[in-house]
């Protein structure tokens, strides 16, 4: 990963906003910028109209680590606090305007002793590593596609052992079992299964609940590797699928190429989520779809750009309306969840091109009857 040219990304974006430079706190954010992955870590950046300085700052824990992995940026290992020894170096170094931090990832207690240690002038930003992280570099999406695959890669083999009786748990446990086997470093989150109607809570952690004879069981699962997320869902039936059961998955799957169809370098974000969501209107099941269409990918499970409804009410979309470009890995996963009844949601990552997007997930999507 070239992280000298992310620095200078984002060196260009704060001198546009007049930013003399930037307390990066947010994890995933500092891994971005200059490849550092423990859990304590903080980058200083300092901009000026000439050029850009960096320090790291970290605790003793991760001097070896830090010396192997933060190559762009001196390392400072922190007696104190890393976050207010790097404030107090950008009180210093960063001169030429006040200082960005991240208001949505830093609490408001840590950023009262920040000013209070560092003095200075500080301004709150939103998004703006995020902004750069949306667009995935070749590097990033070759790793995001080995994610993809060594998670679809364990679905077959889970599939088969489903059988009624079996707990919701047990069948996580066995998916996450065979992902860490293949290699992953962790789930990107709680797996989530649910069967019979609890298939009706979009978010439903597997339970202790045994699998009825028939039903719904929704898994939605993700590993990370190399540091980056996978994430998908398929929807399986156990016993045979009746009439109203198939309609209603037939329309989540109709609903999900749709959506696919509608993605291209250009089309705003919103304009994904409509075709999806008219999709189940025209099956009178849009008011079960609670949820936006989908989300990017990438070092977090979930990141900009969202595919939600464009209306009033959301007023993040409203703002700013995001335009997918071609390089961004998002994921569509229109659903629908009836209660008391059940719930269908299928799930893809696709890469945005100019011309339309590949899809990444390469597990098939007719209904499975078990
Ligand atoms: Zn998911
Ligand atoms: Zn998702």
């Amino acid at each position: 990963m070239d992280h000298q040219q992310r620095q200078h990304r984002l060196a260009l974006e704060l001198r546009k906003l007049r930013l003399g430079g930037m307390l990066v706190t947010h994890l995933p954010n500092v891994r971005y910028l200059c490849g550092f992955t423990g859990s304590n870590g903080v980058l200083a950046v300092a901009v000026s109209p000439r050029g850009l300085k960096l320090a790291f700052f970290t605790d003793g824990r991760y001097t070896a680590q830090a010396a192997e992995q933060v190559s762009t940026a001196r390392v400072v290992i922190a007696k104190g606090p890393a976050v207010l020894e790097a404030a107090v170096w950008l009180a210093k170094h960063a001169t030429h305007g006040p200082v960005a931090f991240e208001s949505e990832k830093l609490s408001v207690a840590a950023f009262n002793t920040v000013k209070k240690t560092a003095g200075g002038s500080w301004k709150p930003l939103s998004q703006s590593v995020e902004q750069l992280r949306m667009l995935k570099e070749p590097q990033e999406v070759a790793q995001l596609r080995a994610a993809v695959l060594l998670a679809s890669s364990v679905f077959e083999p889970v599939v088969r052992d489903i059988k009624p009786g079996i707990t919701e748990s047990a069948i996580a446990a066995q998916l996450e079992y065979l992902c860490r086997r293949m290699g992953a470093e962790g789930m990107s989150f709680d797996t989530l299964v649910s069967s019979g109607e609890r298939s009706a809570l979009p978010h439903g952690v597997a339970s202790q609940r045994a699998v009825a004879p028939r039903g719904f069981i929704i898994l939605d699962y993700g590993v990370i590797l190399g540091g980056y997320c996978s994430d998908m869902t398929r929807t399986v039936h156990v016993g045979k699928a009746g009439k109203e059961a198939r309609n209603m998955y037939n329309a989540v799957l109709q609903a999900q190429l749709r959506g696919i169809e509608a993605v291209r370098a250009g089309v705003l974000a919103s304009d994904v989520d409509r075709a999806a969501r008219t999709s189940l209107q025209r099956e009178g099941l849009a008011k079960y779809f609670t949820h936006s269409t989908g989300h990017g990918v990438g070092l977090e499970i979930h990141e900009p750009p969202g595919l939600r409804q464009a209306k009033a009410g959301n007023t993040a979309a409203a703002v700013k309306p995001e335009r997918l470009e071609a390089g961004m890995v998002i994921t569509i996963e229109p659903g629908v969840y009836i209660p008391g009844t059940g719930g269908v949601r299928i799930e893809d990552m696709v890469l945005v091109t100019q011309t339309g997007c590949e899809v990444l997930t390469p597990t098939p999507k007719q209904l499975i009857e078990i």
